[in-house]
């Protein structure tokens, strides 16, 4: 079977690819080749982050691989926080109550409240890049809601849809995110 390095240890991500390529491709994590380093995500795009990462492996290990990033871009604050999604409240990053607390404050008084997630993929085949990418439109509500899921989601809520992403549930996000959507992409172009 055809193997496919994703340059990450997220086990969700893992597991939701898993899932869509089922039997097509074996999907190899970071520790299933014993990758161990802080791969460099120094880029000011999310096209240049995911091909930092894809690059990285391509470079060490020599292996057909994809890697992806992802960002929350909000209208009203062009495009911010974008590649920053993760660390925007500063620090280490990953703290998503002070994230989701700074956007709440960006945003106040404002009428437009537009927003999307973005997800870029970065595929490395026989030395060659290729780029997919998923997007789901939708807007910042002025008070979190909901308990699942993760990052912004208790204050996204996706265009069409009452509910947040948080209070969605993982099925249903799962079926219209933007990392889904970035994913099935990216499937329909290696079953070709
Ligand atoms: P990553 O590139 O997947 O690590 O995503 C970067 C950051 O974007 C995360 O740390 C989150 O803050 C945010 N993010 C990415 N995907 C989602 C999502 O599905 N829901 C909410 N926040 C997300």
């Amino acid at each position: 079977m055809r193997k496919l390095v994703f340059a990450t240890n997220n086990a969700h991500k893992l597991e939701e690819i898993r899932a869509i390529l089922g039997n097509k491709v074996e999907v190899l994590s970071l520790n299933d080749i014993s990758c161990h380093a802080d791969i460099p995500e120094t880029a000011d795009t999310l096209e240049g982050n995911a091909a930092l990462k894809a690059q990285y492996i391509y470079e060490h290990y020599g292996l057909d691989c994809f890697a992806d990033d992802t960002g929350l871009e909000v209208e009203a604050l062009g495009g911010a926080p974008g590649v920053y999604s993760a660390r925007y409240a500063g620090g280490e990053g990953h703290d998503s109550e002070a994230n989701m607390k700074k956007l709440l404050k960006e945003l106040e008084g404002g009428n437009d409240r537009r927003a999307q997630f973005r997800t870029v993929i970065c595929l490395i085949e026989d030395g060659k890049e290729h780029f997919f990418e998923g997007i789901v439109k939708g807007g910042i509500i002025e008070e979190k809601r909901g308990a699942s899921g993760f990052g912004y989601d208790p204050v996204f809520v996706p265009e069409g849809y009452e509910e947040t992403f948080a209070e969605m549930g993982g099925e249903e996000k799962n079926r219209i995110s933007h990392r889904a959507r970035a994913v099935r992409q990216l499937c329909s172009y290696l079953d070709k």
